[in-house]
């Protein structure tokens, strides 16, 4: 029997697989990124990712939330945060909500350290300016979808993001070119301004989160 020999299209992987390849090789670059600028600062990755969470969340979070986003078990959160007590970078008050609960807060240097933290990353905001505007948007819509896709799957961590907002609106204005629309602005929300990352942000109920994004996706 003739063996055929292997054209290089048969070996080449789903574009879903390369995207998923191309999302961990950025991830990589991003998390050695960050090891510099936070191994510079003393501190471990999970430390340095606890700071960033911290910065601009004015009313503190709990420890559980915290765990979550990372994805590590409390026991280990708990242990990070005691590390970032101690070296004087985040401090623990009662929760505004629950007198008997301890929200965990950024210091005065905690803030210095996190604001330094986030231009560790400066490199990839500059390459990802370089597109073209409408590539930008593009891609940012697409990620907005394969994040709602992964919601789906209950594996991605809670977001400060648009759709999971009680301020978005979603499809207000229907059939126009920018059909969303944020209440605490009282203006309409292109996709170029939906938010990932919103310190004004107030979560909204579980049910309305899910269908924003699922009409999302
Ligand atoms: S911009 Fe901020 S406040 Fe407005 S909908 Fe988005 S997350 Fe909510």
């Amino acid at each position: 029997m003739d063996i055929q020999p292997e054209t290089p299209w048969d070996s080449t992987p789903d574009i879903s697989a390369r995207i998923v390849t191309a999302i961990g090789r950025i991830a990589t670059v991003l998390r050695s990124g960050m090891w510099e600028v936070s191994t510079g600062e003393g501190l471990n990755p999970a430390q340095a990712e606890i700071l960033q969470l911290l910065q601009h969340r004015t009313r503190g979070v709990r420890l559980s939330w915290l765990a979550k986003q990372l994805s590590i078990s409390p026991a280990s959160a708990s242990d990070s945060v005691a590390a970032l007590v101690g070296k004087g970078l985040v401090r623990k008050a009662k929760a505004d909500d629950d007198g008997r609960a301890t929200a965990l807060h950024l210091t005065g240097e905690g803030e210095q350290v996190a604001a330094r933290l986030a231009h560790a990353l400066s490199f990839a905001d500059t390459a990802a300016s370089q597109l073209p505007q409408g590539q930008q948007i593009q891609i940012l819509t697409g990620l907005f979808k394969l994040i709602a896709e992964l919601q789906k799957t209950e594996r991605f961590p809670e977001l400060r993001a648009c759709l999971s907002c009680r301020h978005f609106e979603a499809n207000k204005y229907p059939g126009e070119a920018v059909p969303h629309h944020c209440a605490l602005v009282n203006a309409p929300l292109p996709i170029s301004f939906l938010r990932i990352d919103c310190a004004e942000h107030e979560p909204t109920d579980p049910l309305t989160q899910r269908r924003n994004w699922e009409s999302f996706a």
